[in-house]
């Protein structure tokens, strides 16, 4: 074997052996794992930075679960996820978003905040010319443009922030509706609202109650005879509240967690398809009054949709149901009320 040979073998073996370790080198260096929320980063992780719009430093949750302010970038597996921004004591955003490994990785999410407390938002929708009316109005045939808004309390927790709302939308000649539920229905505080030229109405929770009464487990169990009962329940319930706070003419579904773990609302399983008249009431929150209008709910402490942008628009008229508790930062002169355990779950629009 020449010299010249032996220097070519040597130079083939040296070749090899640094591509043998770089190969060996990139292999052990991608995928490179990055730290992940629930620990279950693969190779298919998908990168997803999620930021707000305007301001930063705001709460984000994907799924329920904390995980840091914005702006971020995580890394989540394909599949659906729930995100939402939260600023405190104001109305959060969501966003729904589907993750697929065929989508361009590098994803990103803008959430809008919105920074409006109460006189803001009153002083917005009168800036902008809709004529907030009571859910009262409707079914009295009130007279629709685009600018019309259905106005509607739902009054979980507190009656104080009911009032303050009240007042503050007295103040700008503005008339909405209030639903009291049985726990929130302080006389004195209906009194004033209702002296304020303001509907108010109750915010029924039959069936819930039926149920933890009855421990209901599922949705069969709501038989046509269980129907039957919490309709005649319904029918005092509404009696007894005309005797005690004075005459009503519309009622509204409480979405209470009975009914998410039951998959049915109040207003399904008892008002849905019924005429309102035998119940002694003109309409349901809930009824056909929702089909002639563009709905937004601030529900759960979450908007959906976000509001500001189509009431720019003439996406009119619009349905507002508008919870007091999720509106904190106007109420900051008055003393922090308990929040039940029942409270701050995000609750679909029961119907
Ligand atoms: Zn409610």
């Amino acid at each position: 074997m020449g010299r010249q040979k032996i220097k070519k073998i040597t130079l083939c073996l040296l070749l090899f052996s640094l591509t043998l370790t770089l190969t060996v080198f990139l292999v052990l260096r991608y995928p490179q794992p990055v730290a992940n929320l629930n620990n279950q980063d693969t190779a298919q992780s998908i990168p997803l930075q999620i930021d707000t719009d305007q301001i930063h430093g705001i709460p984000l949750y994907i799924d329920h679960k904390y995980i840091g302010k914005s702006p971020l970038s995580t890394k989540l597996p394909p599949g659906k996820y729930r995100i939402t921004a939260k600023p405190a004591g104001y109305v959060g955003s969501v966003r729904y978003l589907t993750l697929k490994p065929e989508d361009p990785a590098d994803q990103k999410i803008i959430l809008p905040v919105d920074q409006h407390n109460y006189q803001d938002f009153l002083d917005e929708i009168t800036r902008l010319g809709y004529q907030p009316v009571r859910v009262m109005d409707y079914y009295d045939h009130v007279p629709l443009t685009k600018k019309t808004m259905v106005l509607r309390h739902d009054v979980d927790v507190s009656a104080a922030y009911a009032l303050k709302l009240a007042e503050m939308e007295h103040a700008k000649g503005i008339k909405s509706t209030f639903y009291f539920r049985w726990s929130t229905a302080d006389p004195q505080v209906i009194k004033a609202i209702r002296d304020m030229g303001d509907e108010v109405g109750l915010h029924y929770e039959t069936l819930a109650t039926y149920a933890l009464e009855h421990n209901l487990q599922s949705a069969q169990e709501i038989t046509p005879s269980v129907k039957e009962q919490l309709r005649e329940r319904l029918k005092s319930e509404i009696a007894e509240f005309k005797q005690k706070f004075g005459d009503i003419s519309t009622v509204s579904s409480h979405g209470a967690d009975e009914n998410i773990r039951l998959g049915v609302s109040n207003y399904q399983a008892i008002m849905k398809g019924q005429d309102p008249s035998d119940f002694g009431v003109i309409g349901e929150a809930y009824g056909e009054v929702t089909d002639h209008f563009t709905y937004m709910s601030d529900s759960g402490g979450f908007w959906e949709p976000f509001p500001y942008p189509q009431l720019e628009s003439d996406r009119g008229p619009f349905y507002f149901l508008i919870h007091p508790i999720h509106w904190a930062s106007s109420f900051h002169f008055i003393h922090p009320v308990h929040v039940s355990s029942s409270f701050n779950k995000n609750l679909p629009l029961p119907r």
